[in-house]
């Protein structure tokens, strides 16, 4: 028995409620899907704009594999690097307004890419406590020397910041909370950067597409929009959330660019994502422009569910996104209101530590442009009904 040890760290897990299940989709992603047979309301994607199965991407899609097929081939350093990327590329830096992108397979692989690429060893990182598991890993890969600091405590990080230091400094950053769905004080953050002099890689995987207008992301959400106008940010987001589709990318000043294709590992050593789905994602680009009404549905959607949970045992912890945790606390407590709500045909994911902080497991209930008002008000009903 080679992997004893192995099998006694899973029992282990599954005695502490930790263990994890994946569960076998067998349609599309949406608000309504089957999942063994069964069909479900779902509260469980990141799917946010209800964009992932979309018929202009899809057909987008269509044209796009018949210019280009389907695999890459290759990297985009040897012959991989298509027409399709190229144009998406130019889109997202000009949607964004940096002067240029770089994309990614996944934004798993673009935070390492770009962590790696911009600081080593005699460099220092300074890190949220609750970023994402993504931007952890990508620290560690760099070998920099790291702090972290209380989540969103400024005073915290300005502390830490004014500590001498020679090297280069970089702040990082989730820009909306992935599993607390609140939000970064990003001119707070920008503001501590220019004083002492760092970096500020922004990672907005759940604010792209949700926030500002047109749903250019965090740094247009703020009010005075040239606050976060700086060439100081590194911004990065993700194609497999509100864009619906797949990958990843970091847009930044040209040089910051430049230097990523130059030294980015995970940008560097792996086959470039298909081309289609470039033309996919500027088929969601357009959607996001044109089609305003989705993020006014959710912003109805957000208002609608915070009102109707008020009176749980359990409590909605703030945001203002379309992420709703609400912290149950227990890891079998969350688990089992979990399932409790997949007997009632409903799905929402129960998180438990480590992708959160022990003790504080939750339901997190991610809402989508595409769920109605009945669809919300069948989940507050089916909470209010377990909470007796
Ligand atoms: C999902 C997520 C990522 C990873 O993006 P993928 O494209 O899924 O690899 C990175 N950062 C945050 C904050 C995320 O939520």
């Amino acid at each position: 028995m080679p992997f004893e040890a192995l099998q006694d760290e899973l029992d282990t897990r599954a005695t502490q409620g930790l263990l994890r299940y994946r569960h076998e989709l067998q349609s599309a992603q949406g608000t309504r899907v089957k999942v063994n047979g069964k069909p479900f309301l779902s509260f469980s994607s990141n799917d946010y704009l209800g964009l992932a199965d979309h018929p202009q991407l899809l057909a987008a899609l269509q044209t796009g594999t018949q210019q280009y097929g389907l695999g890459a081939g290759a990297s985009h350093l040897v012959s991989g690097h298509f027409s399709a990327h190229e144009e998406l590329e130019q889109a997202l830096a000009e949607f964004v307004d940096k002067p240029a992108a770089l994309l990614f397979s996944s934004g798993y692989l673009a935070n390492l890419g770009a962590v790696q690429a911009l600081v080593g060893r005699r460099d220092k990182i300074f890190a949220d406590k609750l970023n994402h598991a993504s931007l952890n890993d990508a620290m560690l890969l760099s070998r920099a020397q790291v702090q972290r600091y209380r989540h969103n405590d400024m005073a915290h990080l300005a502390q830490s910041l004014a500590q001498p230091h020679s090297g280069r400094k970089l702040v990082i950053t989730d820009a909306v909370f992935s599993m607390d769905g609140d939000l970064a004080l990003l001119p707070e953050l920008l503001a501590l950067c220019v004083q002492y002099d760092a970096w500020l890689l922004v990672d907005d995987a759940h604010g792209f597409g949700i926030l500002g207008e047109h749903g250019r992301g965090s740094l247009f959400h703020h009010r005075d929009l040239s606050d976060l106008a700086s060439p100081r940010i590194i911004y990065m987001a993700t194609l497999g959330k509100a864009a619906g589709v797949s990958g990843a990318f970091i847009a930044a000043e040209q040089v910051v660019i430049d230097t990523l294709v130059q030294n980015a590992r995970s940008y560097i050593y792996t086959t470039a994502s298909p081309p289609a789905l470039s033309c996919a994602v500027l088929a969601s680009l357009r959607l996001f422009q044109k089609e305003e009404w989705r993020r006014t549905q959710l912003w109805k959607l957000v208002s609608q569910l915070r009102a109707g949970l008020i009176g749980l045992p359990w409590a909605l912890m703030h945001s203002d996104t379309p992420i709703q945790p609400l912290l149950v606390g227990n890891n079998n407590v969350a688990v089992a209101l979990s399932e409790a709500l997949r007997t009632r045909g409903i799905w929402v994911p129960a998180i438990r530590p480590p992708t959160v902080p022990q003790g504080t497991a939750r339901l997190r209930i991610s809402l989508s442009a595409a769920h109605s008002e009945q669809d919300v008000a069948q989940l507050i009903s089916a909470l209010h009904e377990l909470a007796h």
